[in-house]
């Protein structure tokens, strides 16, 4: 279900959830809404843009950046900003990793 990962409106990042990560006790958005990294369905594209680039902002400041954006590659996380990278960051670098030859 798609839609399974987003989070409503005043919950927090679900990095901070139901998690034995130890890293995640450092998150930067441990103080912040969950809506600033995930948007709602219908989301205007200059809407998702300012939210993005303020989740990323606080992103860039967070001492688990690392970790997070590990975690979000690996998963690999579809929804949501983690680690200061766009779900639709991170969906491109999927397809150019499926698109290059193996080395
Ligand atoms: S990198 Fe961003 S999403 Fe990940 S834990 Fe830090 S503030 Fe939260």
């Amino acid at each position: 279900m798609p839609n399974q990962r987003r989070v409503g409106r005043g919950g927090r990042h679900p990095v901070l959830r139901g998690s034995s990560w130890t890293w995640q006790e450092h998150a930067a958005c441990r103080s912040e809404p969950a809506d600033i990294f995930f948007g709602p369905e219908g989301e205007k594209p200059a809407e998702r843009n300012e939210r993005e680039q303020r989740a990323v902002e606080i992103c860039a400041r967070c001492p688990v950046r690392q970790q997070c954006q590990g975690h979000a590659v690996r998963l690999p996380e579809t929804y949501g900003v983690w680690g200061g990278t766009t779900e639709a960051g991170r969906q491109t670098s999927r397809r150019g990793r499926l698109a290059s030859p193996a080395a």
